[in-house]
């Protein structure tokens, strides 16, 4: 019944209209494009949103069953967070950050810093996107060495399957061959590691030839929600500490209470030399990153303007007052409804799901991290399904018309709803996907 009253409903956006210019103009991300543009592929237009549901143009509703790309945390159109932005919007939307300052950005350092130790991390750099924040750190780590007398300290250590961003710094230190095969020749060095221990076999490491170690905390992302050993970070951390080594954590998936406490690396006590926020610092309201470090790297870049130890780096919107005020809403929107303390039963309500999940032939393995679920999928006989298949995301989209709108990683379907999901909205997402895998690869 609700179909039939949505079909006599006037499509105000003119779906087809906007479809057709997306297709002869847009280029989108991550996208093959003779797909998208194919006569039988109907773009999806979004066009509203609240809490953890969004609209389209059409008017049927989803569950946003990746947060939209893993950014936003407290829902949409949060009234908190959406006043924020207005009463910004009213004041002025963006000052240059070169040569003046805005409060919402001070606020916002001060916030941040604060949810460390004291005398950890106490600085703030703000950029724009996950892979800008990580440009950022890798910048300081090389420049801090050339201050401080070591050079030759200017090689990175990362993870296999790391991903970090797609600028070109961030895209070196990843390591999904898909993504980063095709820069190859355009990077700078970096030495790959699946595990701590392989360390000290590395010469670049024993030679004191390496600036920073990166790494995803918990759970690698684009890797396939990977989740890491427990006590790998800390033993990372103790490593870098032995080796001189600066430690950049990557918390631009994790950050947030996306894996059950406001920063993944609370769960192994470890504090990192650069911390790097970006997709959920906003709430996922607008492109907005930090980068956090330690007074001790600070001070090397200090001195005489002569000496030229200025960190030369920014972007045109850094420290956006726009995306501060959202930053600083979405921060209180934490303690005003407790999402933390809330978040814990969903965890648990999401484990007993998962779990329900499990029994699905077609599914492989599970892995949880928090609110970041992975489910793998292949056949039933438990050897995996061809790539260039692309079940995964068949699956995603036979999903939509059971209300679930989510983005697959190859064959690993993923789940990472907004932290303001109920346990019903859980339930249904889950449902939807359990239901889209059986249509998609059930017996055949
Ligand atoms: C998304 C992501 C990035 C890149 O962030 P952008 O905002 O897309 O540039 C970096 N690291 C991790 C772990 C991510 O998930």
């Amino acid at each position: 019944m609700y179909r039939l009253k949505l079909r006599a409903m006037p499509d105000v956006w003119n779906t087809e209209k906007l479809a057709e210019l997306d297709k002869r103009h847009l280029w989108h991300p991550f996208t093959q494009m003779r797909d998208w543009c194919d006569p039988g592929h109907e773009p999806l237009i979004l066009v509203r949103g609240e809490g953890a549901m969004l609209e389209d143009s059409r008017g049927r509703r989803y569950l946003d069953g990746n947060s939209s790309i893993w950014t936003n945390i407290h829902g949409h159109s949060h009234p908190h967070i959406t006043r924020a932005v207005h009463e910004q919007l009213d004041l002025v939307s963006h000052v240059s950050f070169l040569g003046t300052t805005n409060a919402p950005s001070i606020r916002l350092a001060e916030r941040l810093c604060d949810f460390f130790p004291k005398n950890t991390l106490t600085r703030a750099f703000l950029s724009d996107d996950g892979s800008t924040a990580i440009e950022a750190a890798m910048k300081m780590a090389v420049q801090f060495h050339q201050l401080t007398g070591n050079p030759h300290r200017s090689g990175f250590v990362a993870f296999d399957n790391a991903y970090h961003g797609d600028t070109l710094g961030a895209a070196s230190i990843g390591g999904i061959g898909t993504f980063h095969k095709k820069i190859e020749g355009h990077k700078f060095p970096v030495h790959r590691i699946s595990d701590p221990e392989e360390l000290d076999a590395l010469p670049a490491w024993r030679e004191g030839l390496i600036a920073a170690a990166a790494i995803e905390p918990l759970i690698q992302g684009a890797a396939g929600m990977r989740t890491w050993p427990k006590g790998l970070l800390s033993r990372l951390r103790k490593k870098c500490n032995e080796a001189g080594v600066f430690l950049i954590l990557d918390e631009v998936m994790t950050g947030f209470g996306r894996t059950g406490t406001m920063f993944a690396c609370q769960q192994e006590q470890v504090i990192p030399d650069f911390l790097c926020l970006a997709k959920g610092l906003s709430g996922g309201y607008m492109p907005l990153a930090a980068t956090l470090t330690t007074e001790k790297i600070f001070e090397a870049f200090l001195g005489d303007f002569s000496e030229g130890k200025t960190f030369y780096y920014g972007h045109s919107y850094s420290g956006n007052p726009l995306g501060c005020a959202a930053a600083l809403a979405n921060l209180e929107v934490f303690e005003k409804e407790s999402t933390l303390e809330n978040l814990q039963p969903k965890i648990q309500k999401l484990t007993s799901l998962l779990d329900q999940l499990r029994v699905v032939p077609q599914v492989h393995e599970i892995r949880q991290c928090g609110f970041i679920a992975g489910i793998d999928i292949g056949r039933p006989d438990g050897t995996k399904l061809p790539w260039q298949e692309r079940t995964g995301a068949r699956i995603c989209l036979a999903a939509r018309n059971h209300g679930l709108l989510t983005r697959p990683i190859l064959d690993t379907l993923v789940f990472i709803p907004p932290l303001c999901t109920t346990e019903a909205q859980l339930e249904s997402g889950i449902s939807a996907l359990e239901r889209a895998i059986q249509e998609v690869s059930g017996p055949s």
